[in-house]
Parts: structure tokens; sequence; C-alpha cells
């Protein structure tokens, strides 16, 4: 979400005024100059917006240009920065015509279904190029060697979490429709680097409050950040080792890992991160302790004895 903005450098020039430069340095280097004020449309999350701007040309690149939509990364005919991170967001987050009914209320103005997948479409694809760039950085050792010199912090304790569910994967046409076999769901791999602060005692929950008596502190996580990949184990370590370069994993004094039991998901600590401390999470762990004792023991009492012991202990 980050990358998604438009950074664009150009001389600052008095836009929606009248006044305007008689030239201009165009990207090539040579001279544009002043044509006239030409109208553009673009659609923000106030609705459609017209408005006029200067318009330079007549470089030898044949290359025009317009500055104030350069400064404000406006591409006329389009949507704004803004709007294209509200349909991506709804995009993300619901089906894409639910999505487009639902910010109509918040809008108050109709955006197209396509309009919707476009730009959710679009952030999906700078969020990819943004994840490749990293993971090539990070495969690179001249580039590792680079960031080593520099020695950014580090952070004390660090903390990660990897784990996997299944999402169904929709055909795009009709053509894909057909294909018999056709892959449906997919391994959606999740991760987040975090780290953890105490909770003040005023702000305890019920549960935490009992909790609290039980272990004394209480943990919450902060400053999450989250990756994910649809691909295999191998490909999606190449993302978890370049987003924990990001924020200094293999730098941390403490690094630990909370998951569930997924062999793959251990596999990768191991390769990537061999004197980090594993942790299975909670309800994996007891989970575990529920289904021997259901093997073990055939006498109810006997079974619930040992399993409360067990997790007490655990
Ligand atoms: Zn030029």
């Amino acid at each position: 979400m980050k990358n998604y903005h438009f950074a664009y450098h150009v001389p600052f020039i008095p836009s929606f005024g009248k006044a305007h430069y008689p030239e201009i340095k165009c990207a090539c280097g040579g001279i544009l100059k002043y044509q006239r004020r030409r109208k553009a449309t673009i659609w923000s999350v106030f609705d459609k917006v017209v408005y006029k701007r200067a318009i330079y040309a007549g470089c030898v690149c044949e290359q025009g240009c317009a500055p104030v939509d350069q400064r404000y990364g406006i591409e006329p005919g389009k949507v704004t920065s803004g709007l294209a991170r509200l349909l991506a967001l709804i995009g993300v987050n619901h089906a894409l015509d639910e999505g487009r009914k639902s910010l109509k209320e918040f809008l108050l103005f109709e955006v197209s279904e396509n309009t919707v997948r476009a730009e959710t479409q679009k952030l999906g694809e700078l969020q990819r190029q943004a994840d490749a760039d990293l993971v090539k950085a990070t495969q690179s050792e001249s580039s590792l060697q680079e960031r080593e010199k520099s020695q950014p912090p580090a952070p004390d304790i660090l903390y990660g979490s990897i784990d996997a569910a299944k999402v169904r994967v929709e055909p795009r046409d009709k053509k894909e429709k057909a294909v018999e076999n056709r892959e449906k769901w997919r391994d959606l791999k999740v991760g987040c680097w975090y780290e953890g602060e105490i909770v003040p005692k005023s702000q305890h929950s019920a549960r935490q409050k009992d909790k609290a008596q039980r272990e004394g502190v209480i943990l919450r996580a902060k400053n999450q950040k989250y990756f994910c990949d649809i691909e295999k184990a191998g490909q999606f370590g190449k993302l978890f080792w370049a987003t924990g370069c990001a924020v200094g994993a293999d730098r941390a004094r403490v690094l630990v890992f909370i998951c569930d039991g997924a062999i793959w998901i251990w596999n990768l600590i191991v390769h990537y991160y061999q004197n980090a401390i594993q942790i299975v999470d909670w309800y994996h762990a007891a989970d575990r302790l529920k289904r021997i004792a259901d093997e073990a023991f055939a006498n109810t009492d006997e079974r619930r004895a040992w399993r409360e012991k067990a997790t007490e202990d655990l």
C-alpha cells in the first residue's frame, strides 16, 4: 500500500492560476514551449472533476507535458491515486460488484465494476512488483554486503508467524472455466513480523485479567508487517527472507517464531534463521495433547486426568 503513490519531480509552477512559464525543461533534456491551457477530466473521491492546465510541447523528442498532471500524479481520463486506493481496498475486501455497491453508499456516486477490478489489479501488480524488487535485492550477495556495511538498526526482540489457508481461485474467463481438473483451491501463504509490548493493567480485558493473575505479564503484538504469496513454499521462502531483511530479522538479538506444527514452516525457519527460538502456538500444542490422550487412554477419567496434567505442565 505504501508504494501506491506517484512521485514526480517537476519545477513548481503556479498551476491553477493563469500564470505559466514560456518554456520549461523536458525530461529528455530538451526545451518545451508553452502551448495553451487545455481541459482535462479525472475521477476523484469528489466525483468527476474537470480542470484546465498549461500544456507544453515542441521538444525534439515529440513528448508533450502537463506539469500540473505530473506534479499531482494525475492521469487525465483516469481515477486519482486517492480514489484508486479506495477502489483497490474495496476490491480486496469484497466481491467486486458487492464492493462497488457499498462504495456508492460512501462516495454518493457510482463506479463501474470494471474500474474497481482494474484498480484492484493495478494495486496487486504494484505490490507484486515491490515484493519482487525486495526479493531480488536480498538474493544478491553484493546488496546484502552493502546493507551489512550501512548497519541498519536491529530490533531487540522480534517475532514472526507463518500460516497457510486455502483460497478459492475463480476462473478469469470462459476458456479457463472450460478446463477440466482446473485448480480451484490454492494455498495462500501468509506471514507476519511483529514486536511485542506489555498491555497496561488499565487496558486489560476480562480474559486478560485472569491470564495476568496466572502469568503476570500480558503481551500484545505491535508494528505488524504482513506478507503473502500464493506460490510454493520455496518461492514463499524468498519473500520470507526478503521481508525479514526489511525488518532486521537476521540482526535481531532474539528472534522468536510462533506457528502451528506444519513441517514446511519449520523447514523454512531452520533454513533461513537457524538460531531462532521456535514455539508451537498454544492452540495447536494443546490440541496435540488432546489427540494423544484420546489415543492413549480408553478410560474417560484417566484420559481427562492425564490431559489436564499435561496441559498444565505445557
Ligand atoms: Zn524532450
